[in-house]
């Protein structure tokens, strides 16, 4: 529930509101009886009327590097996994906004778990405030599991919860949603939001894309690149590409030609990710060398480029892999 919707239960005033607001999310304490400087009588009233209280998960694998994958199980007994990486500067989690997903791309596990169900904004705002760990969380990416622009009233939902000052206070510069582009979706995310916004991209060419990303049939690329063009001016907003390095795939100097061709002029970010090869497929990863070379060479053609860290590989933690092992 966010701020405003407290305020509509039987709560006497706004700073019973705010402190409802600030116990539960602050302080992750979901016990209404519990709340301190409420008055016992509305404690009572409220225990009768909304008691849903936070998730938590019901399983834990930790990596070698730290990264911890949780599992949660909601109400409806969806399963779905979430990440969290725990850094010297920062402490992320990667949320999933769906059990499973329709997309279907085929280098990922989740899109052959199959599509499950939509997660809540609970289910959501558990995802980071339901988590066992000493650290606070400085940063959510929504690049879990599932389309987040498929369920995306509850998305933002959830990232508005995330990032209001009554709530976990998470900076909205610090929250990303990632998506493979759908049309409507990305265009009201960017018109209502702050939020910073990743696309799936995997080739630069449209046919190639298609193959790797079915959504690209529907939601073209260089649609979604435009839309997107138009919300780089906003300073506090990041926006950026997720180009996951295939070797001898989406790794030749034609693709690196089609990138630079792609983002020429644009303000766009682009985020170079090792490729996780998932059970069964026999495609590796572009080696560390060729993902330098794409990372530099981008660079001097004036497109801001960056590598991203796979972590968590050994608990399959790792992009592309949540869901492995779910029945
Ligand atoms: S890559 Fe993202 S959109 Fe595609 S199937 Fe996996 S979770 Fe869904």
């Amino acid at each position: 529930m966010t701020y405003e919707e407290i305020l509509d239960l039987p709560v006497s005033d706004k700073s019973h509101a705010w402190s409802i607001a600030n116990t539960l999310y602050k302080k992750g304490i979901d016990d209404i009886m519990l709340f301190p400087d409420i008055p016992g009588k509305i404690k009572e009233n409220l225990n009768k009327i909304v008691c849903q209280g936070i998730l938590k998960p019901v399983a834990s694998e930790k990596s070698s590097d730290g990264t911890i994958k949780y599992l949660f199980r909601n109400d409806r007994s969806l399963e779905f996994e979430t990440v969290y990486l725990p850094g010297k500067k920062r402490n992320s989690v990667c949320v999933s906004s769906q059990s499973g997903c329709r997309m279907g791309c085929p280098f990922c596990v989740t899109g052959k778990y199959g599509f499950r169900g939509n997660l809540s904004v609970r289910d959501m705002v558990s995802q980071v405030i339901g988590l066992p760990v000493p650290e606070k969380v400085t940063h959510v990416v929504f690049m879990g599991m599932g389309e987040p622009m498929d369920n995306l009233d509850n998305v933002l939902k959830a990232c508005n919860i995330l990032s209001a000052e009554w709530g976990p206070a998470i900076s909205q510069r610090n929250i990303t949603v990632s998506t493979v582009g759908i049309i409507s979706g990305v265009q009201r995310f960017l018109k209502d939001s702050k939020f910073n916004l990743a696309l799936s991209l995997y080739s630069p060419f449209p046919e190639e894309r298609a193959l790797a990303v079915p959504a690209e049939k529907k939601y073209p690329v260089h649609r979604i690149i435009e839309i997107m063009n138009d919300y780089t001016s906003e300073k506090r907003r990041r926006m950026s590409l997720a180009y996951i390095m295939v070797s001898n795939i989406n790794d030749t100097d034609k693709h690196l030609e089609g990138l630079k061709t792609l983002l020429n002029g644009s303000k766009i970010r682009i985020n170079l990710i090792p490729y996780n090869s998932i059970p069964g497929d026999r495609n590796i990863s572009s080696s560390p060398g060729r993902i330098q070379q794409f990372k530099h060479e981008l660079i001097i053609s004036g497109i801001s480029a960056s590598i991203r860290r796979s972590r968590g590989i050994d608990v399959s933690a790792a992009c592309g892999l949540l869901a492995t092992g779910m029945k």
